[in-house]
């Protein structure tokens, strides 16, 4: 145990942190980025690799162990096998995983594996390439699915693939995600779609967990998978007879505020205590402008201190992302 261990005022100990590289993205999901409107970061302002290293670094000496490596869509960013060469092999550091949205993750999958990382989350809203190409803006399913597919065969575990679900969209395809899981060895995880204003969806696209899980039911119970880890943020189930697993994350309908362990590093260099509040700590300045008097420490230690408990209204509907999701990384 680290003697200075990240603990926020209520208890919480802070271990995981999802670090995003780049704003940038090669697809334009609608609920996350709307081509042509939103700008990117200037790169001046992005975080250099060396940066962020330094501050994984700063992390570390206080208990994170646990990194996810997002963006937009990290694969995007020039040289993220050697920042992630100098990563894995950081002091403290006992889980590195990525979450791509797969467009680009066949070519690299190889290396991945050299490096040891083993955890990859896909984000895949459909099977259907019509449907798929309305939601990215890209005509890119065949080879999400050749990415998939080869991550499988190469044995990486788990992999999750993350389906947000748009009523009226994609929907009518949970029975098919779920059915996924019976035969292969994958973590399908269905998860509610957060409104934001930067971004303005039907809100008859919301569809909420209770109602996820009943489709994803169509065919037959699905049994709890009793969470070990106990991150909790997910809840886990899968079919008697399956191979795979499924998971339900709902940000909007059921809390999971008290069982939050991490901490988001946005690409501009600030940490971001919780994914729904506002409240960002300038980690940039600290480290290009010494004469500020503070170290990356403290700005830990000023996350973990300002990590809201509890950021719900009772029912969530209220619920709305502060910012776009491809500036954080989800
Ligand atoms: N480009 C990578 C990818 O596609 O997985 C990483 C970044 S992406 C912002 C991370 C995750 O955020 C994806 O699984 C995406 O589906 C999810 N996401 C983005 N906007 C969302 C929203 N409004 N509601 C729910 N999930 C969202």
């Amino acid at each position: 145990m680290i003697k200075d261990a990240l603990t926020d005022p209520y208890g919480r100990v802070l271990n995981y942190m999802r670090v995003s590289v780049t704003d940038r993205c090669n697809l334009s999901c609608m609920y996350c980025r709307k081509k042509g409107i939103h700008r990117y970061l200037p790169s001046s302002a992005i975080l250099s690799y060396e940066e962020i290293l330094r501050i994984i670094k700063a992390g570390c000496a206080l208990g994170i162990d646990k990194i996810r490596i997002t963006g937009g869509e990290p694969l995007e960013r020039r040289g993220l096998l050697s920042f992630l060469e100098k990563l894995v092999v950081i002091r403290g550091i006992r889980d590195v995983s990525l979450t791509t949205n797969g467009i680009k993750l066949r070519e690299n999958l190889r290396p991945l594996k050299d490096l040891g990382i083993r955890r990859l989350n896909v984000s895949l809203d459909s099977l259907e390439r019509n449907t798929f190409r309305h939601i990215t803006g890209q005509d890119g399913l065949g080879v999400v699915l050749e990415s998939i597919e080869e991550a499988l065969a190469l044995g990486f575990s788990p992999l999750k693939l993350n389906m947000v679900v748009l009523g009226g969209i994609n929907d009518g395809e949970i029975p098919v995600f779920a059915e996924l899981t019976r035969q292969l060895p994958i973590h399908v995880r269905f998860i509610e779609y957060m409104p934001s204003p930067h971004v303005t969806l039907d809100m008859r696209n919301r569809i909420l967990t209770p109602v996820i899980k009943r489709r994803a039911q169509k065919t037959s119970l699905l049994i709890p998978i009793h969470d070990k880890d106990g991150s909790g943020i997910s809840e886990r189930f899968r079919f008697t007879d399956g191979v795979g697993e499924i998971g339900f994350i709902s940000p909007v309908s059921r809390h999971f505020c008290q069982a939050c362990n991490r901490l988001r590093l946005t690409a501009d260099g600030s940490l971001k205590p919780c994914l729904l509040s506002d409240r960002l700590i300038d980690v940039r300045t600290c480290l290009r402008d010494s004469s500020n008097g503070l170290d990356l420490q403290t700005c830990f230690k000023k996350a973990a201190d300002t990590k809201p408990g509890f950021c719900h209204t009772k029912n969530n509907m209220g619920l709305s992302l502060p910012v776009i999701m491809s500036a954080i990384g989800g």
